[in-house]
């Protein structure tokens, strides 16, 4: 395979896969060893994880990510909701509810719809959005998207603020990226679909998007615009996951060779009904089981990109990935264009069908009951922490003294704000107790003052 998708090595992944099957017992413990100093692993270990079967290791395996995971990201989980402005779409991608030949009335909303679904979204108490679109240049042009990311940012009032708008556009030109790093965007996310050739080509047929090279290279032209802040993803489901785990390793070092930094975060979106889109066409689906693995294999492997899980996935399966690899959610989430507002009107077309349908303040009890502090914090792309600067932070572990307030912080707005009595007593009890393990006393006092500020009426404390 040459040219520029010469870092997916299609022969090389089959042929790790291959080894990767003869690992011995002692070889998988040596693995689990080295995941344990948080450096990544090999494309070898990777492999022979992938290809893990024994109850007892896979066991152990799970354990290791869930250390590897509080290690880094403690018990935070932050939180975010996405927004979708326009169904319009010209591609014909099999699995996508919104594909072409699915005839139902198209929309995009005006400026004034998305301020009003931005209204409903900030009454949730969100923060951080993922705006989502089909691709239709002439429906829903860039400058379309760049007006809309506007309206959001200038959409603020007495329930809330949008802070970080993460963007999630077709692959494009470095000149149209450009115009999304000026328009203040946080991540921008694509996801390959699926890293596996053959298949990508199956499933997208004659349309903008069939070019597998133009679709994998939209981060290297990204880059090449000075977006440093990438979310990368598979549809899992498409291909054999295995291949996908292999493929997004060698995408993100390719990343980081280039330009210094790979994936912000991985978003591991499976597979799901929508309109026109049935599963048994799909031989690949995963089992839970096979699921739950890969996202920890990709927590071992790569320990400081964030992974993201949306609602895609039951609340269950959302609880045990947030164990040992999981680090972002959405909550309250709809699909549908306009959403929002329709949710209690009637009846809107959604590009996948949701699985977790609690509301945002259900979802924040629920991690409070478990032992997890839901952050809302969206400091560091507002500091400028983003690309290498961010990694540098993340890899010596100094971002954890930002994290830890900030997501105690954006707990308490959130819950001053939209909680309940009861809801504030927790939260604000989790709170203290966990400044009271904080060592540094500038920190500590960050937070002890901030919570009286934030009772006074303050808000947005970050640092
Ligand atoms: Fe269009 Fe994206 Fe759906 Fe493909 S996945 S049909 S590009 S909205
Ligand atoms: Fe994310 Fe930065 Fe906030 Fe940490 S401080 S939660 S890395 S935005």
């Amino acid at each position: 395979m040459g040219g520029k998708n010469m870092f997916i090595n299609h022969e090389e992944i089959y042929k790790l896969l291959e080894e990767g099957k003869n690992s011995s017992k002692e070889e998988v413990v040596d693995i689990l060893k080295k995941a344990r100093e948080k450096r990544g692993i090999s494309h070898k270990d990777i492999a022979t994880l992938l290809q893990l079967d024994d109850k007892e290791l896979l066991d152990e395996m799970f354990k290791v990510a869930g250390e590897i995971k509080e290690s880094i990201y403690g018990k935070r989980v932050v939180l975010f909701a996405p927004l979708y402005i326009s169904d319009y779409c010209v591609n014909n991608c099999v699995y996508c509810g919104y594909k072409k030949c699915n005839s139902f009335k198209r929309r995009k909303l005006t400026q004034n719809e998305i301020r009003e679904e931005v209204k409903i979204l900030e009454k949730m108490g969100h923060k951080r959005l993922a705006l989502e679109l089909g691709e239709d240049p002439v429906n829903a042009p860039i400058d379309y998207v760049l007006e809309s990311l506007d309206t959001i940012y200038k959409t603020q009032g007495k329930d809330g603020e949008i802070r970080r708008v993460n963007v999630n556009i077709a692959a494009t030109t470095v000149e149209n990226y450009r115009k999304l790093k000026a328009a203040n965007i946080g991540t921008y996310i694509l996801f390959q679909e699926t890293y596996h050739k053959p298949t990508y080509e199956l499933m997208h047929p004659n349309s903008l998007k069939s070019s597998y090279e133009y679709h994998l290279t939209a981060f290297d032209r990204a880059m090449e615009a000075k977006i440093d802040d990438v979310g990368g993803g598979v549809l899992f489901g498409l291909a054999d996951p295995k291949f996908e785990v292999l493929a997004l390793m060698m995408h993100n070092e390719h990343l980081e060779k280039e330009f210094g930094v790979g994936f912000h975060t991985i978003s591991v979106p499976r597979l799901k009904p929508a309109e026109g889109v049935t599963l048994e066409k799909f031989p690949n689906l995963l089992s839970d089981e096979m699921f739950k693995k890969v996202v920890a294999i990709i927590r071992i492997a790569v320990p400081f990109t964030g992974i993201i899980m949306s609602t895609r996935e039951t609340a269950d399966i959302r609880r045990q990935a947030l164990k040992f690899g999981v680090t972002q959610v959405s909550s309250g989430s709809s699909t549908g264009v306009g959403g929002y507002k329709s949710r209690e009107q009637g009846e809107s077309v959604e590009q996948f069908k949701t699985s977790d349908e609690r509301t945002p303040i259900e979802v924040l009890n629920w991690l409070l009951d478990e032992g997890y502090i839901p952050s809302y914090c969206t400091a560091c792309y507002r500091k400028g922490r983003t690309g290498e600067t961010f990694m540098g932070l993340a890899k010596t572990g100094e971002i954890q003294t930002m994290c830890e307030p900030n997501a105690l912080m954006t707990l308490m707005e959130y819950v001053l704000d939209y909680g309940d009595e009861d809801t504030c007593k927790k939260a604000e009890n989790i709170i203290y107790k966990e400044a009271e393990k904080i060592n540094n006393p500038n920190i500590k006092k960050f937070i002890t003052e901030g919570i009286v500020k934030l009772k006074e009426g303050q808000r947005d404390l970050y640092i």
